[in-house]
């Protein structure tokens, strides 16, 4: 039985191979690369996870009562970022 995964951006639903997994760890969140982790999950497109840090959608995934440590993911999206720009120039 598979779970049904959900994107914490866009709410849509998706397969493993769509959805990057995120846990929580030590009040951080941070990919789980192999999907094994343990403990709670929460999903997102690669292109949603902009948008989840906007609506602070972390939170209510790991229903926390304040917004955890996002830094891996921003770095994440600011490598994507430089990544796109570099194909324009
Ligand atoms: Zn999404």
């Amino acid at each position: 039985m598979n779970p049904i995964r959900s994107c914490i951006g866009c709410r849509k639903t998706g397969g493993p191979s769509e959805l990057m997994r995120m846990v929580l760890v030590d009040g951080k969140v941070i990919f789980d690369q192999p999907q094994i982790a343990p403990g709670r999950g929460a999903w997102v497109h690669r292109k949603c996870l902009k948008l989840a840090i906007d609506r602070q959608a972390f939170k209510w995934a790991f229903r926390l009562s304040s917004m955890p440590d996002v830094t891996d993911l921003q770095k994440e999206l600011l490598t994507e970022m430089d990544a796109k720009d570099m194909k324009l120039k």
